[in-house]
């Protein structure tokens, strides 16, 4: 049976934190309600596409998930498992950010199955916090981490975050130290993106304006980029992916699947899929999300991606409302799958096999791509192992160069 992964997008927050552009709101009990059982509708409309597969790999994300009443994660898990066959052995994610969590919903999940829990904590450091607009401090992290140890999770993971305002290579190098005293099995550690149209992009440009930054310098932050590689390693941590690292074994295998290319389907809000060789996604528009998952009347015109829908297709859309949530459909050529191939890869540290190139696509590696590797090979940025290629740790520090090389 081919593999399957499946996400599932919870975009309910407590509050907007002020660095945020994904795609989360607050939402209120009745919409909370509504959405779940569109969500539910949108996993039974899908059973044929599961057909055939074996689910291995489901991640609840958002969001937050655990903002949910525990009940409503166990009826999405039960339309899963009701809807497609998921391996006994599934590693199922769900994500949590402190001050929503307490023992008996831990233990709620533990019973239906989730094996593991994603903490967002981002700092340790009370200031740092506050200054992002996250809703918790540390010792409500402390505690939720504490309530899902004891609830038996032996998978945990931990974000955090480098770059923020008014943080320094010393308070960074605390939380580096807090976390990692902890002993989870699994960290990823990204550097702040202050996105546009985020309170903090305005915060960051008139604090620009008058003169100042509230940003780490450059310099600074290129230390915390590096001070992150060598303190995980010290404490245990195999970096497996640009920004993930793991004790051994403990490699987030829904991650790895995105950047192995394996099939998958995301159900809920704006939700991406890769299936069968095409990309899409689900609208964004949440009410327009709950109305069409919940069988609601279409008018005509309503045009969630610029195209018009007439009466006359209405009947037939309303047969299949999966048609009208999911859009921006990409085929991939093998041009496109080639491209996704290396610089998905490449974020792992193990690189990608050449032999695997050659049998997926029918092409000698050496003829697509072996005057780009050849030249970052030469630049340092790319070393070959045997039958495989990675990137080197400068490779890893301009990854962004490195992976655009790839396109055809
Ligand atoms: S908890 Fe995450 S998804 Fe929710 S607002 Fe904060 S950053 Fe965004």
């Amino acid at each position: 049976m081919d593999k399957l992964e499946i996400y599932v997008h919870i975009p309910f927050c407590a509050k907007k934190c002020d660095y945020c552009d994904f795609l989360s709101m607050r939402g209120d009990s009745v919409t909370k309600r509504e959405y779940v059982s569109a969500l539910i509708n949108e996993i039974k409309l899908s059973k044929d596409r599961m057909e055939g597969y074996l689910v291995d790999t489901i991640f609840i994300g958002g969001g937050t998930p655990s903002i949910l009443e525990g009940k409503y994660i166990g009826e999405i898990m039960d339309a899963i498992r009701q809807n497609c066959v998921v391996d006994e052995n599934a590693e199922i994610t769900i994500e949590c950010n402190p001050g929503t969590l307490d023992k008996y919903k831990l233990k709620y999940y533990k019973d239906l199955g989730i094996n593991r829990i994603s903490i967002g904590l981002q700092s340790a450091n009370d200031d740092e916090l506050m200054a992002i607009g996250r809703i918790h401090n540390f010792d409500k992290f402390l505690e939720s981490y504490k309530l899902a140890r004891e609830a038996g999770f032996s998978n945990i993971n931990v974000d955090i975050m480098s770059a923020l305002p008014g943080q320094s290579i010393e308070s960074y190098r605390e939380t580096l130290k807090k976390v990692t005293d902890l002993n989870p099995e699994h960290i990823s550690a990204y550097s702040l993106i202050v996105e546009e149209e985020t309170p903090l992009y305005d915060r960051v440009e008139a604090a620009e304006n008058a003169g100042y930054s509230i940003l780490p310098d450059e310099d600074t932050e290129r230390e915390m980029y590096y001070e992150t590689g060598k303190f995980l390693k010290d404490s245990g941590y195999m970096r497996y992916e640009i920004s993930n690292y793991s004790k051994v074994g403990y490699e987030c295998r829904h991650n790895i699947g995105y950047w192995k290319r394996k099939d998958y389907l995301g159900f809920g809000l704006g939700a991406a899929s890769l299936y069968k060789n095409t990309r899409y996604s689900n609208i964004a528009g949440l009410s327009q999300y709950i109305s069409v998952m919940s069988g609601g009347n279409l008018e005509e015109n309503e045009n969630f991606w610029g195209e018009t829908i007439y009466q006359d297709d209405i009947w037939d859309i309303q047969e299949d409302p999966l048609t009208v949530i999911q859009g921006k459909i990409q085929k991939l050529s093998n041009k496109d799958m080639m491209e996704e191939f290396m610089f998905l890869g490449l974020r792992m540290m193990e690189g990608i096999s050449v032999d695997e190139f050659e049998e997926k696509f029918g092409r000698k590696f050496e003829t697509v791509y072996g005057n780009v590797a050849d030249k970052l090979i030469s630049q340092g940025l790319l070393k070959k192992n045997d039958n495989r290629i990675m990137l080197t740790d400068r490779g890893i520090d301009v990854s962004n160069y490195a992976m655009s090389e790839f396109l055809l």
